[in-house]
This record gives C-alpha cells, structure tokens and sequence, in this order.
C-alpha cells in the first residue's frame, strides 16, 4: 500500500535570498520530499537550513538540510542559483567573466556522477548567458538543462495585464520571449483572455487599449526588476515562486507549458544560445520547444534579443 508519501528530491546551490526563498516557496508547495541546501558560505547556508527546517512542522513531510555537492547527483533537480554579486565600479562584463569562472568551477562538481535523470534549472543572472555556459561545461542533453529565463517576466506580464483588465492573472494566456533582460519580447499577437485577443476583450469591457497602452504595460514589466531593486535592494519572492513552479512541472511530469530559456536549435534561424520560448516541460526537461507564430514586430525584437546574447557571448570568448 502507497504512504502517500511524496518523494522527489532538490538540490539548490547558492543559498542566498533567491536560493532560500526557492526552498521556502518549495516546501510549501510539498512537492518534494527533501531539499539540500548547498552553498560557499558554510554558516550561512546552516544557518538558513535550520531556520527552515524548522518549518516543517507546519508542511508536508521534507527534510530541509545543509548538503554538499555530492547532494546534487541523485537529485531530481539542482537548482543553481548561486552567483558573486557585482563590486562598487565593478563592469557588467567583469561581473559576467567572474560568474562564468563560478560556473566552470561549480559544474563540474555538480555534475561529476550525475544521475543521468537529473535536470538542472539555472536562476543565476545573465540566465541565458549562464545556462548556456551550464549546458557547455556540464556536456549534458540541451533537455536536461534549462534556465529559468522569461518565466518571471511572464508571471509579471500576464499580472499587469491582469490588473488592466480586472480579471484573475489565471485567466491570462500571455508570454514573453527572448532574453530575461532589457531587450525580452512581450508577445501582443497571441496574448488572450477567455480566448479574446487583448485588444478585443478591453474594447468588450470599456477599457483602454491600443499601442501606448501596450508599450506602457510592456514598459512596466520590463523595468519590474530595477524598481524592485531599487526599492528593496532585490527580487527574490516571485522567482522564488516560478522556479518552485518549473520544479513542479519537472517533478510531477506535467507536460505543461512555460517560457524557460533553451537551446536555440534552428528556431527562427537561430543556433547555439539559449533564449525563452515557450516550452512543454515533463520529468525528462524540455519536451518540446514552441515555435509561435509571431508578427512581423515580434520575430524582429526576438532576433534583435538574440543579437543582443550572441554579442555577450562571443565578448566573453565563449
Ligand atoms: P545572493 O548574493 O543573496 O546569493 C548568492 C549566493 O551564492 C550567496 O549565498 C553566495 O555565498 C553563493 N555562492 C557564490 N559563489 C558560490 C559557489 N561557487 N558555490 C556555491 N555558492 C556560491 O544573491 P540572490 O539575491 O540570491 O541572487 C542569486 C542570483 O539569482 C543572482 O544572479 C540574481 O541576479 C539571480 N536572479 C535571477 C532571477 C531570474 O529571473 N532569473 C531573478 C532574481 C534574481
């Protein structure tokens, strides 16, 4: 007879605000049944393991504990989340050329006797860049290694969206694209509610609607982050929601479909670089990889996003 027991086991390496509040939000969701915490920082991350696992009382069944690498081989996921942060007059290129030193150090040992079921989900910032270096380093299937990309920047769009309209943010069907950055592409064309297209449903209901409101609500959610930043000093609730929700697509083999950031396999004549698309997500990874029909604007903006990480990757002589 089944305990009903849940099993399903989590790496997260870096444990500092996205990799806590991950754990939490986790936990929470009972979607596993143990988390590993690892990170340079050793009292750090048992200070957060504790304080966590103190929790676990209130959820369902998991063991919340400090690990080590080792703890990332028969995980059914690692989530890297790990990352330096950047220096006062530190560049951005600096900063990227130190994360990307991190990660050819850290892969290696995450993946040294990987089981060959585990999926890794990269969070750490420039995302695509990062997953992308993963993917490298790691020599794992392109399936197995995803980056959390434009998942957040959907969850704001479909939000924002949401609000406009007064409606629940589940009853918004919206994406957006390209990198998790400046130059990310909020998809206009296939944005609905109830099957309405945008335009038509605030037309429906006596809302405003038509370009400026569109680049105003594109606006917000691209500049999201910065203000976030600079109001509290970082983000870290809402990630931490998105990558426990991806972990549940992986974990519980849903086929369901998110915008995560994957390798660029001929999709609109793009190669070799990871970019969000939406994507259907099971046990194994990345399924499949949508090719939506985009307007002529959209496939623009998306190739002038991948302009934009295929200059970042060839400065850094990837
Ligand atoms: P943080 O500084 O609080 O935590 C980073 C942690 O990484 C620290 O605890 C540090 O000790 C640890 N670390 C550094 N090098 C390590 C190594 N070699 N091995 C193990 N651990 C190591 O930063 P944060 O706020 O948690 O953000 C983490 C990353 O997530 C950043 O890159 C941030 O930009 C990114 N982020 C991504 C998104 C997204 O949508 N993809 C959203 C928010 C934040």
């Amino acid at each position: 007879m089944s305990t009903g027991r849940v099993k399903g086991k989590v790496a997260i390496v870096g444990a500092g605000d996205v990799g806590a509040t991950t754990a939490y939000s986790l936990m929470s969701s009972g979607a596993v049944s143990e988390i590993a915490l690892i990170d340079i920082d050793q009292e750090k991350v048992e200070g957060e393991a504790m304080d966590l696992s103190h929790g676990t009382g209130f959820v369902k069944p998991v063991d919340v504990y400090a690990g080590t690498y080792e703890d990332c081989w028969d995980a059914d996921v690692v989530v890297i989340t790990a990352g330096a942060s950047q220096k006062p007059g530190e560049s951005r290129l600096e900063l990227l050329e130190r994360n990307v030193s991190i990660f050819e150090d850290m892969v290696p040992k995450i993946t040294e006797r990987i089981s060959p079921e585990t999926v890794l989900l990269v969070v750490t910032n420039p995302v695509d860049v990062l997953s992308y270096v993963t993917w490298q380093v790691s020599d794992l299937p392109y399936e197995r290694v995803i980056g959390s990309g434009t998942a957040l920047d959907t969850a704001r769009f479909k939000q924002v969206i949401s609000e406009h309209c007064d409606v629940a943010t589940k009853n918004v069907h919206a994406y957006v694209i390209g990198e998790h950055g400046d130059s990310e592409v909020p998809l206009w064309s296939s944005a609905h509610l109830a099957g309405i297209p945008f335009d038509e449903y605030c037309e429906l209901t006596n809302r405003p609607h038509g370009q400026e409101v569109k680049d105003d609500i594109a606006e917000e959610v691209r500049g999201a982050a910065y203000e976030i930043i600079e109001k509290k000093g970082a983000t870290y609730y809402a990630i931490g929601m998105a990558t426990t929700d991806i972990i549940e697509g992986l974990i519980r083999d849903e086929d369901t479909i998110m915008t995560v950031s994957t390798l660029m396999q001929g999709q609109y004549g793009l190669e070799d670089l990871y970019l969000s698309l939406p994507c259907v997500v099971n046990r194994r990874g990345i399924r499949q990889v949508l090719e939506l029909d985009l307007s002529e604007d959209e496939r623009e903006a998306f190739i002038e996003s991948a302009n934009v990480l295929e200059d970042t990757i060839e400065e850094l002589g990837l």
